[in-house]
């Protein structure tokens, strides 16, 4: 585990912090709220909803217990829904870089942003890993990263006027292209194939555009970066119908390649790791550090199913030996959500007779 969190940032202190807003992240909220733990989730991603989100929103999962169909966003919808009465804090679009053992048994998190939180626990939900942008792969691209070329756009203001080069063909190329156009001083699209993976008005619209000889769009693909004095001023591009490559001014880059997953920092800290994910038990999900688990599909153990049922099994187990975790004098019983005046005071079910039952924890 680091040992250099920077030692600038305030620290939240917390009950819980939960690494990953993927579908199993997501249920921990849930199943930690029904026991009165708080959370606070972290996820790279700007939404939460991990694979589902990422990688097949629109596609329909049939094997989730009592839903004979439901879509993969529609999935991360209720769940969310139904974490709400928790009030689990988000922390998006930020990496959990750090994990470090403090000597009292709690956890410092820290996060790309700075975000800084002491916590009691720390649930390991990161599935195959935080997602990252797919890089253009050019030589000396490294050189550009971050001045003039960018995988996510942080503010549109900064592309105002500029010669802009927008690589890809799915609905964030497509969408910027369109938003962008107008403002740029000039803008060309390029992308592999004359189909696009995004929505057919706004693909519709840049097809608008090009015919209104506002933008250029080249199919074929980018194969140098043309720099002077260090600075980015035009790209090559090898058009596909085999003509000979085109120079195209471009002083800021855009590629969307979509996302893939790394393993990341989770690998550094530590923990026992198994064919690249986190060795758990089955009684507590926990991994070789005591008050550190991991659930869903970051996690191995005999048997083990990569299955977000057996993702939402494994936090509730987990919730349990958090719980036990954080208050060891507690004593435990299980309690069902029909008749647990607690549980539904909680959830913020109860009628108003049964509140006053409730307790912490
Ligand atoms: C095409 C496809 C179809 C599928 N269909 C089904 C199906 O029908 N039924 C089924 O049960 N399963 C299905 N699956 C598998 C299912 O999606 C996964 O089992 C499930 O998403 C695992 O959930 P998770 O929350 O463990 O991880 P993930 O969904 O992978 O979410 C993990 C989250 O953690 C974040 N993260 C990782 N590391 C960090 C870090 N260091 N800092 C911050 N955030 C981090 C990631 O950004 C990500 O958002 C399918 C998968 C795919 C790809």
């Amino acid at each position: 585990m680091s040992e250099s969190i920077a030692a600038s940032a305030p620290i939240t202190s917390v009950e819980t912090v939960i690494i990953g807003a993927g579908p199993v992240g997501l249920f921990q909220i849930f199943e930690l709220g029904l026991l009165g733990i708080g959370a606070h989730i972290i996820d790279s991603l700007a939404q939460a909803g991990g694979q589902c989100t990422e990688l097949y929103p629109d596609k329909p999962i049939y094997d989730i217990p009592a839903l004979p169909i439901c879509g993969a966003q529609e999935l991360i919808e209720r769940l969310l829904e139904q974490a709400k009465p928790f009030h689990a804090t988000f922390h998006l679009g930020q990496e959990v870089t750090e994990l470090e053992r403090l000597p009292d048994g709690r956890f410092l998190v820290g996060t790309s942003l700075g975000t800084r939180l002491n916590a009691g626990a720390v649930v390991i939900a990161a599935g195959v890993g935080s997602f990252q942008p797919r890089r253009l792969a050019l030589p000396g691209v490294e050189e550009f990263e971050g001045k003039s070329v960018h995988y996510r756009i942080k503010s549109a203001a900064a592309f105002h006027g500029r010669d802009l080069l927008i690589c890809g063909g799915g609905d964030s190329a497509l969408d910027w292209t369109v938003a962008l156009c107008e403002h740029a001083r000039s803008l060309t699209l390029v992308h592999r194939r004359a189909e696009f993976r995004a929505a057919p008005a706004t693909v519709a619209r840049m097809r608008e555009l090009v015919a209104a000889g506002k933008m250029r769009f080249v199919e074929g693909q980018a194969t140098a970066l043309l720099s002077e004095n260090q600075r980015l001023t035009a790209v090559e591009l090898k058009p596909n119908d085999g003509s000979a490559p085109i120079k195209v001014a471009a002083d800021q880059v855009l590629a969307f390649y979509g996302l893939h997953p790394k393993l990341g920092p989770v690998a550094e800290w530590g923990l026992e790791l198994e064919k690249k994910a986190l060795k758990v038990d089955t009684e507590k999900f926990q991994t070789s550090v005591p008050g550190i688990f991991a659930i869903g599909d970051i996690n191995i153990y005999p048997g083990k199913k990569k299955l977000i049922l057996s993702g939402f099994h494994e936090a509730a187990l987990a919730a349990f030996a958090i719980q036990h975790h954080l208050f060891p004098q507690k004593r435990q019983f299980l309690q069902y959500t029909t008749t647990s005046p607690i549980m539904q005071k909680r959830l913020g079910v109860a009628p108003a007779e049964a509140a006053g039952a409730a307790d912490s924890h």
